[in-house]
């Protein structure tokens, strides 16, 4: 790892992005640009502290904890898959810019620059027809997104959004036209449903993915990759709602907290507004199984979902 910490001077355009000018000390680390913490905590009135095994970053009721050369931290206690592995030079906590400006600052500022006030909610349950998405001992997975989805609309609606499903019936769906059905009814958010499977059956819990900005590195990558699609002009509100939905789910239900990731989804690359993906559980996993075919616990799900999208749109009013 190589660390220069003289080279500041040109970085003066990158500082600007991060709209504190003058303050923000960046590095260049490992080939990315880094922000030294330190260097912006007093502007968002923020303390922080680093050491090898620990760096803080926090305020009133917003804690980021992330641990130096590790790429998974946590925000408020929700699990955060980040970019690029944070580090510690010297007692400084240093972040990658790009983080900084697509994960952090949006959950760790004001949000101002953010408000996208939501009126209108397309609810994409995944799969369907043919495309039975991922099968358990006993359930397919287009199914469980399905009854999710139609309980998630009908309680949305009564909070006053308006809803509509990708579809809501047991019909075949591309995956293009997900995105363009939610830009035709000029969705506010789009939320896609899907469940989980993996070999190990063992494994079990909650994730919800949004899209890796341009130069980010996605979780099931090792590289960053350059390429900008249309959903990331909403990094920083996919970030938030990410985030309050995830926290929203695991408040209600108990379960394993696989945390906000980053993903290239064709439905998050092509939407005309913020969006996300949430992988409701594992079908993979017997008891994660029988849940997901519980009535009980995917009205739990959904009212956690319900709780985080306010939550979001109170951000978005500045509440
Ligand atoms: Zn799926």
């Amino acid at each position: 790892m190589k660390l220069n910490l003289g080279k500041t001077s040109i970085w003066v355009a990158l500082i600007a992005a991060v709209s504190l000018a003058g303050a923000a000390r960046l590095s260049r680390i490992c080939g990315q640009t880094y922000l030294e913490l330190g260097s912006v905590a007093a502007s968002l009135r923020a303390r922080t502290a680093s050491s090898g095994s620990q760096i803080l970053f926090a305020k009133t009721n917003r804690r980021l904890s992330l641990t130096p050369e590790k790429k998974t931290g946590f925000f408020n206690n929700v699990r955060l898959v980040l970019n690029f592995a944070p580090v510690n030079r010297g007692g400084r906590g240093y972040v990658s810019l790009l983080d900084w400006n697509k994960s952090l600052l949006p959950l760790m500022g004001d949000r101002s620059d953010l408000r996208r006030p939501v009126g209108t909610i397309v609810i994409d349950a995944g799969h369907g027809g043919r495309d039975k998405g991922a099968s358990g001992a006993s359930s397919h997975e287009k199914n469980i997104t399905l009854r999710a989805a139609g309980k998630l609309a009908d309680r949305l609606r009564k909070f006053g959004f308006r809803v509509f499903l990708t579809r809501s019936r047991d019909t075949a769906l591309s995956l293009e036209s997900r995105p363009a059905i939610a830009a035709a009814r000029r969705a506010d958010l789009f939320i896609s449903l899907h469940v989980n499977s993996a070999t190990d059956r063992t494994i079990n819990g909650i994730e919800t993915f949004c899209l890796t900005p341009s130069g980010g590195v996605s979780a099931s990558a090792s590289k960053p990759e350059y390429a900008a699609y249309n959903g990331n002009r909403y990094d920083g509100n996919n970030m938030l709602l990410a985030y309050r939905i995830q926290e929203g789910l695991l408040k209600v239900s108990g379960a394993e907290d696989r945390g906000i990731k980053r993903a290239r989804f064709a439905v998050l690359r092509d939407a005309k507004s913020p969006a996300v993906l949430i992988e409701l559980g594992f079908i993979s996993n017997r008891a994660e199984e029988r849940k997901l075919n519980s009535g009980v616990y995917v009205d739990k799900l959904v009212r956690g979902i319900v709780n985080g999208i306010l939550l979001y749109q109170a951000d978005m009013l500045g509440k």
